[in-house]
């Protein structure tokens, strides 16, 4: 009971953050709720994301103008962070809502809502190796090396294929791993199959197929349902005109 107290007394006194963005009242009488805490996926992503919510009104020049990674617009703050961070931000309730690829997501292996597929940023995780590889029956080597900056869901898709692989995690380039014998396969993400082709490599097998997504904190979409709501209505109001407009 003391120890919560004096916890809440400074906390009143220091303006703690807290998750999700709440701080304590400079009155000190309840909490104040902030701006809704936006993450952003920096990358392919950012500008389509952006568009989003310049068509909802808000003004996105300093995000697009600066290398700040917090910048307050209207009644949200963007957060703009790398995207294997944005799921990350999202659980922990640094960010309410967030805009990242369903790759990242599925890799960050987090806990979140995802309400809405935004139609953008579409891509496959593949596997890929050697063309000699294509007509051999690749899953059944032993010992196999593979190369990702994805290695949950590559250790993933090799065990639930009861497959053993050794997964060698790297951060990027992956496609040189094969080149120089680090690893027999790769999983990576594709766009366009150019990257693929131009370093030797071919398709093997489709891990699954990725598009940008909306996720919301699960703390959050309670406490700030109405908020969160109307967000993800907007939101999909301006996907359906970017669908028709189409
Ligand atoms: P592409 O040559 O068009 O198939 O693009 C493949 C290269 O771009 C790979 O190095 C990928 O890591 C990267 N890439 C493609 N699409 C995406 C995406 N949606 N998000 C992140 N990286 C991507």
């Amino acid at each position: 009971m003391t120890l919560t107290l004096t916890l809440s007394l400074k906390r009143r006194g220091n303006k703690l953050p807290r998750p999700n963005g709440e701080r304590v009242g400079v009155r000190g009488i309840g909490v104040e709720m902030n701006e809704l805490t936006i993450a952003l996926a920096k990358g392919r992503l950012l500008a389509p994301s952006l568009e989003i919510f310049e068509a909802l009104g808000y003004d996105v020049r300093e995000v697009r103008a600066s290398r700040k990674l917090v910048v307050e617009s209207g009644d949200v703050r963007f957060l703009i962070a790398k995207p294997m961070d944005v799921p990350i931000y999202v659980e922990h309730g640094a960010a309410d809502v967030g805009i990242v690829g369903q790759d990242a997501l599925r890799e960050s292996g987090v806990n979140v809502y995802e309400p809405l597929v935004l139609g953008y940023g579409a891509c496959r995780l593949v596997v890929a190796g050697k063309p000699a590889l294509r007509d051999a029956e690749w899953r059944l080597l032993a010992g196999l090396r593979v190369a990702s900056k994805y290695p949950r869901c590559t250790q993933k898709y090799f065990s639930a294929r009861g497959l053993s692989a050794e997964v060698i995690t790297l951060y990027g380039s992956i496609e040189l791993a094969p080149m120089v014998h680090l690893a027999d396969l790769i999983v990576d993400v594709v766009d366009t199959g150019r990257t693929l082709r131009e370093n030797g490599l071919v398709e093997l097998d489709e891990v699954f197929k990725s598009q940008a997504a909306l996720i919301v904190n699960r703390a959050s979409h309670t406490l700030r349902a109405s908020e969160i709501r109307g967000l993800v209505e907007k939101i999909n109001g301006t996907q359906t005109n970017a669908d028709e407009r189409r």
